[in-house]
């Protein structure tokens, strides 16, 4: 296929580009290396419920996301979860903490990814190179703009030499994170929605059940970084540490022999930006939540949206 635009990364940043190029008439192609789009909001299924493996809700500050949010709850993709999270540590539950209203998805937050994605060809695909010039792997030419929507990281791989200032400007470091699904047999919990933990080897702790609104039995927490960094090889050796955590906060015992682990070796930028994306004078574009003051699905979306809109005006 030739494309106008080459979007390589299907997590949300890289569909909300593909998206605003699509409805300008563009012909775009996205590639991603994994079995389905979606990235860091990526979800799994056990026993009909959809768990999610990264964020597990949005919220929405600026206006054109709202608008596309409120699209999604229109149509039952995004529900409103609630405003209200707890925090909590080694002493377990603690305050209320009011904030935006947050939106789960109860068919998983990847559901939104796959919702951007209806009429777009999307293609299964390692991207090793980007160069020179757009040559993607040195075979698949002919894009006017190719995209790298994804962790900075991850785009400095595929870049050349002769990308040398894209590649200053790519730089940018993550931390990493591990995610632990606990299912277990019966909610034995005090009611709650989430619970931001400090002091303990978790910094977030989720009723999964809660956020999707079916109750299903099932916990999830997401690790430091420092206990990540520890167990980035061996994401499992993760689980007794969370679970343990996850008795302390809940004040219950927890049995969760089918618990497992799911590792993010680039879970969150370190640090801030002040540009929503980059695009080069030679039709490369930059974008994902690492173009943000903070990580999150709204500023992805955005990122992504306005490098495509930036795009559209380079080409038309
Ligand atoms: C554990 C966790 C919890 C979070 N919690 C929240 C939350 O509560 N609320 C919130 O708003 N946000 C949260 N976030 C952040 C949110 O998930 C991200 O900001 C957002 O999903 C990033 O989207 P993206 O498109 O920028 O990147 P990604 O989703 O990482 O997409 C990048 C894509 O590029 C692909 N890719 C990379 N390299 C290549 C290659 N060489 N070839 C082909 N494809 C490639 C990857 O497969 C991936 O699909 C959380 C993130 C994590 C990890």
């Amino acid at each position: 296929m030739t494309a106008d635009v080459l979007v390589v990364g299907g997590g949300i940043s890289g569909l909300a580009c593909a998206r605003r190029c699509d409805e300008a008439g563009l012909l775009v192609q996205v590639l991603d290396r994994g079995r389905r789009l979606g990235g860091r909001l990526a979800a799994r299924t056990r026993h009909d419920h959809p768990i999610d493996l990264g964020a597990p809700y949005c919220t929405a500050t600026d206006e054109r996301f709202r608008a596309v949010v409120n699209g999604w709850v229109g149509r039952g993709l995004l529900r409103p979860w609630t405003d209200t999270f707890r925090t909590a540590g080694p002493g377990g539950l603690g305050g209320h903490r009011q904030g935006p209203m947050r939106y789960a998805a109860p068919r998983g937050m990847r559901s939104l990814v796959d919702d951007l994605a209806v009429g777009i060809d999307a293609v299964e695909r390692d991207v090793r190179t980007v160069g020179p010039g757009r040559l993607v792997d040195g075979g698949l030419e002919a894009a006017h703009a190719v995209v790298l929507a994804m962790p900075g990281p991850q785009a400095v791989r595929l870049l050349q030499a002769e990308h040398l200032e894209l590649v200053a400007t790519a730089q940018q470091s993550y931390s990493p994170g591990i995610t632990v699904v606990a299912p277990v047999a019966e909610r034995t919990w005090p009611d709650f929605d989430g619970a931001f933990v400090s002091g303990l080897p978790i910094r977030w702790l989720a009723d999964d059940g809660a956020s999707r609104g079916d109750g299903a039995p099932v916990l999830v927490a997401h690790t430091t970084p420092e206990l990540a960094a520890a167990h980035l090889d061996d994401p499992a050796a993760a689980i007794a540490p969370a679970l343990d955590a996850m008795r302390q906060v809940l004040g219950v015992g927890l049995d969760a022999p089918d618990a497992f682990a799911h590792r993010w070796t680039y879970a969150q930028p370190s640090e801030p930006r002040d540009a929503t994306f980059a695009l080069s004078p030679t039709g490369i574009g930059l974008c994902g939540d690492g173009w943000s003051a903070r990580s999150k699905v709204e500023a992805a979306w955005l990122s992504g949206d306005d490098l495509g809109a930036a795009i559209v005006e380079r080409l038309r």
